[in-house]
């Protein structure tokens, strides 16, 4: 079912330092797995699990960290995130975007992402892109698919070709998506920063979202809802959504331009009723925490560090400090009402400035917005797992899942840093013949 199916290679074992597992077991340290085919079949001390095994058959990774493979719960893997504009990117043929998704993913895999959902490409490109991966033509982690997102005429994303005016047309885009191998449908319930949208107003009615949860679940899918507007996200729990995009909780009033990369948008004005709800119907925040200009913000950061910001990056700068101050806040205030264990981090890589390669931003600023290392790695591990339905087969190391791993240098569990430091990836119990991550960027991380 997913591409890591090839030949079983032999019984072999991956042995650390720690093993943190994101799941049952806590952490364990001097740990190792047990790797039959593509599936762990042994987790425990080294002292136990490699008893009887021959030394060759023993990969050791000393002062370092095993955990699950990561899985990112939203990003597009058609979109550049070479600071284009989505006007501007658009203007791309499908066979660039199909080219693109190549690259993404293998920088993706590279971070230790062995799970992706993406959450809109156009036309038929990311069902294209994931015949080409079961295939073999290329390495890239499992994908789960939405196909086209949703959305009204000139509603965000419109270009994907995924346009549903009214609920018929709602649930026969729903159908005909399922028809072309759609693992979850995606719908747009806000605007978003497609031009001519308006991020903090609702995009869809709630019977118009309720069309498309009852097709898609009717036909055994997940949904979630693209959500910048509190309203929208009122809209989507009334509807019956898993999972909301985004929850920046945005409300008319006050037109704030944050700068590039970021539409000017209303504000974000956190309500703990509507959280309230999210724990009562046990529906999935994926908060795309890096998104909208954290990659330009590290640039800056860095640059204003050893040299003078010209007025204009000064300017762009200050508007990203306070968009990410508001970005942690809310995130601060969904922590404090209880939301962690529905609280998924994910990248939105794709779009704008947000890179493939880049998983460990999202989980830093987790840690900065008061989740322990342990929580943001499992908000982007086993969390996101279940929020993308797939919890049986991935998102903790655990003894009858898929052998998806992530070996970092160091302790990420001390050091949520650690996170980018990345020695392997194995995915499906392959090691996965990548670069260094930060290799295939133009740019240093930090
Ligand atoms: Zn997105």
């Amino acid at each position: 079912m997913s591409g890591a199916s090839r030949e079983s290679p032999s019984k072999h074992y991956v042995r650390a330092a720690r093993v943190a597992t994101a799941g049952a077991r806590g952490t364990i340290e001097d740990g190792a797995v047990a790797i039959e085919g593509s599936r762990i079949t042994a987790i425990g001390s080294a002292a136990d699990v490699t008893a009887n095994a021959p030394a060759a058959a023993v990969e050791t990774y000393r002062d370092s960290t095993l955990l699950p493979g990561l899985v990112d719960a939203h990003a597009h893997l058609t979109l550049a995130g070479d600071r284009r504009t989505y006007e501007q990117m658009v203007l791309d043929p499908d066979e660039m975007m199909a080219l693109v998704s190549v690259r993404n993913l293998q920088r993706h895999l590279a971070c230790g992402v062995t799970t992706l959902r993406d959450n809109g490409g156009r036309n038929r490109v990311t069902f294209i892109v994931r015949e080409a991966i079961n295939r073999g033509y290329f390495v890239g982690p499992r994908l789960l698919l939405s196909g086209r997102p949703v959305t009204h005429r000139h509603g965000h994303f419109y270009w994907c070709n995924g346009v549903a005016d009214g609920l018929d047309a709602i649930r026969a885009t729903v159908r005909q998506l399922v028809a072309e191998g759609a693992d979850h449908i995606k719908i747009m319930a806000s605007g978003g920063a497609t031009a001519g949208n308006i991020p903090y107003y609702a995009s869809y009615g709630a019977e118009e979202l309720r069309a498309a949860v009852e097709t898609a679940h009717g036909l055994g899918r997940l949904t979630t809802a693209h959500c910048r507007a509190k309203q929208s996200m009122i809209n989507a729990l009334d509807a019956g959504l898993d999972c909301i995009e985004h929850a920046e909780f945005l409300v008319p009033g006050q037109v704030v331009e944050y700068g590039a990369g970021v539409s000017s948008s209303g504000i974000m004005e956190y309500d703990p009723r509507v959280t309230e709800r999210f724990l009562r119907q046990d529906t999935f925040i994926s908060y795309t925490f890096q998104a909208g200009g954290y990659d330009s913000l590290v640039e800056l950061r860095t640059k204003a560090g050893h040299e003078r910001l010209t007025p204009a990056e000064a300017t762009r700068k200050d508007a990203l400090e306070a968009y990410y101050e508001m970005k942690l806040g809310i995130f601060n205030r969904l922590m404090g009402d209880g939301m962690r264990p529905l609280l998924v981090v994910s990248s939105d890589a794709g779009p704008f400035d947000c890179e493939f390669g880049r998983m460990h931003y999202g989980m830093e600023l987790a840690v900065q917005a008061g989740m322990s290392p342990l929580q943001a790695i499992e908000a982007a591990t086993s969390i996101a797992a279940r929020a993308c339905g797939v919890a049986a087969l991935t998102g903790t190391v655990e003894a009858g899942k898929e052998a998806d791993l992530l070996v970092v240098h160091g302790n990420p569990l001390t050091d949520i840093r650690r996170m980018a430091d990345v020695a392997a990836v194995y995915k499906g119990g392959l090691k996965v013949g990548v670069l260094p991550p930060n290799a295939l960027l133009p740019s240093p991380p930090r």
